[in-house]
């Protein structure tokens, strides 16, 4: 089975990138004192109603934002009520 790319998903649905921080939950570890691990990058994407969270590879993440920025615009522009959205 073929997977796609980030990029394809993002053309299909938009969506968001987001960055988190995680602990391990090692009581031993430096995030247990507040470091915690990160950041990852989740692309974060509705597809049929579903909202759909992939990790992204540090390679991916400027690919997909730029993409879900593009696709912002292009929503925008298809915007039905005419108005600018600023
Ligand atoms: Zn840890």
């Amino acid at each position: 089975m073929k997977t796609k790319s980030a990029a394809e998903y993002t053309k299909l649905s938009g969506g968001s990138v987001q960055r988190q921080f995680k602990k391990c939950g090692n009581p031993n570890c430096k995030c247990a004192r507040g470091e915690l691990h990160g950041p990852y990058y989740y692309h974060f994407v509705r597809v049929g109603g579903k909202l759909i969270r992939r990790y992204l590879k540090a390679s991916e993440v400027e690919q997909t934002r730029q993409a879900c920025r593009l696709r912002r615009s292009e929503q925008k522009e298809q915007c039905s009520c005419n108005h600018p959205i600023k």
